[in-house]
């Protein structure tokens, strides 16, 4: 039986070090190139079979355990942010403009813990290990993608096939001690949308003569409200939202054209379809009923992640066993989109967050703030859960 919160806290050096060296010297989406490279460097080390430029910055590490099993990836995002930092702490950034406001300081430095601690024990372990260290989680940085589905494009999943996945974020809404493990959908999906409706243009004092976009555009904005008061079910969760409006150039002119951009926020896969099916089915509608020619572009900026309810089970029972002192709240959902989401679509995983808040030693700024900071035992809670939770799935099955 391993110890994984004495291990881990023994390596607690190592992953302060790791982790603050990071925060010294945070990079951009796809610019992870000093990162990656000690990452590669670490894993090497250890004698892992090290494979770079895996969506572009990527990194991945294969460790093959001893007994046979299935291949699980596990999966730390590496990228920092445009924010000038303003902690004040000694590791402070040395990049002007970029800073690890997000924790992925603090995910890097937890995988190669994590890979310590299970190349350690590798003579006891089921199947294998596929470390990813991934780029650009938080955009896509001037890519037509974003890095999680970069790294699924160059292979992420394939040889060996991923049977299953984990993911974890330090959490800084909540204390020390807290663990938020969720059966189902725990990050809401994004969609961007553009409606375009084209009429005929005319004179303002002659309306019989035109197609007016304008009043086609009323209708339809008022018309989608009906969505998520009349097709979504009272307890599940949709935001439609109209946020742009553009028509018209003077008093006495009927446009040619309105132009209309918003959102679409959901949970849950078959309220997205039929929240998508409906949207499709008013702007149309009601667009063409007013006369108007209708372009509908829609683009899904990251669906919702979504947990795989038998493993989730199992993440929930191991930290239980794993920390017993702690809160284990399995109905932590956050509307905060995060691009593991698609690999989750397409291989059952599980996305957890550590509790890394810690308000007498005022480390509770929110995520992307200047003061964003949280407290380092963060690391060895979060590097103890995912090497226990990647052993117990491993032996699964
Ligand atoms: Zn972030
Ligand atoms: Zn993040």
């Amino acid at each position: 039986m391993i110890d994984y919160i004495k291990e881990a806290r023994a390596l607690f050096p190592y992953t302060q070090s790791m982790r603050r060296d990071f925060h010294i010297h945070p990079e951009l989406g796809f610019h992870e190139v000093r990162t990656g490279g000690i990452v590669a460097k670490e894993l090497e080390a250890l004698g892992l079979e090290v494979t770079k430029g895996i969506g572009k910055t990527g990194v991945v590490g294969l460790l093959e355990g001893a007994k046979p099993g299935p291949t699980l990836l596990i999966r730390f995002d590496m990228d920092a942010l445009p924010i000038t930092e303003e902690t004040g702490a000694e590791y402070a950034s040395q990049n002007q403009g970029v800073m690890h406001a997000c924790g992925h300081d603090g995910h890097i430095a937890i995988g190669l813990t994590v890979a310590k601690i299970l190349q350690a024990h590798r003579d006891e372990l089921n199947g294998t290990i596929k470390f990813c260290f991934q780029p650009s989680e938080e955009g896509f940085n001037g890519e037509e993608i974003g890095g999680n589905e970069m790294m699924i494009r160059d292979g992420v999943l394939d040889s060996p096939k991923v049977e299953k996945t984990l993911a974890l974020h330090v959490w800084n809404e909540k204390p020390i001690g807290w663990v938020g493990v969720v059966k189902g959908p725990v990050m809401a999906g994004a969609e961007l949308f553009t409606v375009k409706l084209t009429g005929k243009g005319g004179h303002g004092a002659i309306p019989n003569l035109t197609i007016d976009p304008i009043v086609a555009a009323s209708q339809v904005i008022s018309a989608l409200q009906s969505i998520t008061s009349r097709n979504v079910a009272p307890l599940q969760a949709a935001v439609v939202s109209v946020t742009t409006v553009h028509s018209g150039t003077a008093f006495n002119v009927i446009p040619q054209q309105a132009e209309l951009t918003g959102t679409i926020r959901t949970f849950d896969l078959e309220v997205r379809k039929k929240v998508l099916e409906r949207f499709n089915q008013i702007v149309h509608g009601v667009g063409e009923a007013m006369g108007c020619k209708v372009e509908i572009d829609l683009q899904r900026v990251t669906p919702a992640v979504v947990n795989d309810n038998e493993i989730a089970g199992k993440v929930q029972e191991t930290a239980r066993q794993l920390l017993p002192d702690s809160n284990i709240d399995t109905t932590a959902m956050t509307m905060g989109a995060e691009d593991m989401a698609f690999m989750q679509e397409k291989v059952p995983g599980c996305y957890f967050f550590i509790g890394s808040n810690n308000t007498e030693k005022h480390l509770d700024y929110a995520h992307h703030h200047p003061k964003f900071d949280f407290d380092e035992e963060a690391l060895v809670r979060g590097a103890a859960l995912m090497a226990a939770a990647t052993v117990d799935l491993l032996k699964s099955k």
